[in-house]
């Protein structure tokens, strides 16, 4: 026997999560929402999910360890050019890690037109065309 529960009742209210069959059967509050998928939630618990998508985005970031070596505005550039669009998610992306320097990177960009007038207005940062 590989200790692994036999089945998994994908109807019930609590389910078994591959990545850690060893907690055994999990409350379905344990599993995000996924309007995507047929029973409507994420397939792994949200400790495996939330471990997924932190690994994800270490290696997107370890695909590219020149960031660290570039300035805070090219930073945020290439934040930006990853899909980035708020300032939370290119302070994440970029590494930013001081807010100031990120605000200044911000007003740099806007003031050489880089940044989309509109976007800035509802906190969501474009790079101009
Ligand atoms: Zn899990």
């Amino acid at each position: 026997m590989s200790g692994r529960p036999k089945t998994i009742d994908w109807g019930a209210d609590s389910r078994v999560c591959p990545s850690c069959p060893e907690n055994g059967s999990q409350p379905l509050e344990n599993f995000g929402y996924d309007r995507s998928r047929p029973n409507g939630r994420l397939s792994h618990c949200r400790a495996c999910w939330n471990q997924k998508q932190i690994e994800k985005r270490h290696k997107a970031i370890a695909r590219k360890p020149s960031i660290l070596s570039m300035s805070v505005k090219d930073r945020v550039i290439w934040a930006m050019e990853r899909g980035a669009q708020t300032r939370e998610a290119i302070q994440e992306v970029a590494g930013i890690r001081d807010e100031d320097r990120m605000t200044d990177a911000l007003a740099d960009l806007y003031d050489q037109n880089r940044l989309d007038r509109a976007g800035l207005r509802v906190r969501v940062y474009r790079l101009a065309a």
